[in-house]
């Protein structure tokens, strides 16, 4: 078996995010980059895979600019075997990635290509349910276990209700969520492997694939500010507030 990671390079979880002074965006220069964090689940999950013998190949794939070979070299040092890099230049939505993963897919044809649930940066939730349609492939998302079976998944999804377990046939998508595992960290001998292990490149336009947004962005603007807390003096205190004043209750 043949799995294929998706993995993007975002803004690091940790990083105050900072909008810019036109509003035509958030500040990435001199900000710390990472990996998408559901990323870091899917390549856990499928290193997991292949050493319990049960997967031949990990490939991670990720589509950005240049910089992003950092990402697929980060899959690689924890256990990918190689890497593809898609190159494009500036902001790319969920369907040109999506529409550029379909034509990985038939080259490579993995029989599961795993994505994380959800993109930290743009919080889209799609590339995952939009390659599964754009390649008529089954599609488990929000994964937070997945048991390998002859043909088939049971992924056990985290939905509004709790948990649900279903199975699919394989090829299948599966999106993974936070709670899939504990992404192992990069050993300093397994960093210095990664840099060994070799990372194809491609443009959007060797794929054939047009990039071109859908989608005008008018502006970002910062959330409004949190008005400060205050303290109440007793239970009954707050009751009056909450029915008189938020009228909550
Ligand atoms: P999104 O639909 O933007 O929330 O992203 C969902 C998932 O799709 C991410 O967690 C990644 O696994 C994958 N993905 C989205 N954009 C990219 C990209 N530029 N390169 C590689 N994978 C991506």
């Amino acid at each position: 078996m043949k799995i294929l990671v998706a993995v993007k390079r975002v803004i690091d979880y940790n990083v105050q995010i900072r909008v810019k002074e036109d509003n035509s965006g958030v500040v990435t220069e001199n900000v710390k980059m990472s990996t998408n964090p559901p990323d870091d689940n899917a390549i856990e999950e499928a290193v997991k895979i292949k050493e319990a013998g049960k997967a031949k190949e990990v490939v991670a794939v990720s589509v950005g600019e240049e910089k992003a070979q950092e990402t697929v070299r980060k899959a690689l040092a924890v256990g990918a075997d190689r890497g593809i890099l898609v190159k494009v230049d500036g902001v790319i939505e969920p369907l040109a990635v999506s529409k550029i993963l379909k034509k990985i897919v038939e080259k490579e044809k993995p029989d599961l290509v795993f994505m994380g649930k959800q993109a930290i940066d743009d919080d889209c939730n799609q590339t995952g349910q939009m390659l599964a349609a754009l390649l008529n492939w089954p599609q488990a998302t929000f994964a937070s276990k997945i048991e390998v079976k002859e043909k088939s998944l049971e992924v056990t999804r985290e939905v509004d209700e709790g948990l649900e377990t279903i199975e699919v046939k394989v090829p299948a998508i599966v999106t993974c969520d936070l709670r899939l595992n504990e992404p192992r960290y990069a050993s300093l001998p397994n960093i210095m492997k990664a840099k060994k292990k070799p990372i194809e490149q491609v443009s959007a336009g060797d794929l054939g694939v047009d990039v071109k947004s859908r989608i005008e962005q008018i502006k970002v603007e910062e959330p409004p500010k949190r008005k400060a807390g205050i303290k109440v003096a007793s239970v009954e205190e707050l009751v009056q507030k909450l029915k008189n004043e938020a009228k909550v209750i």
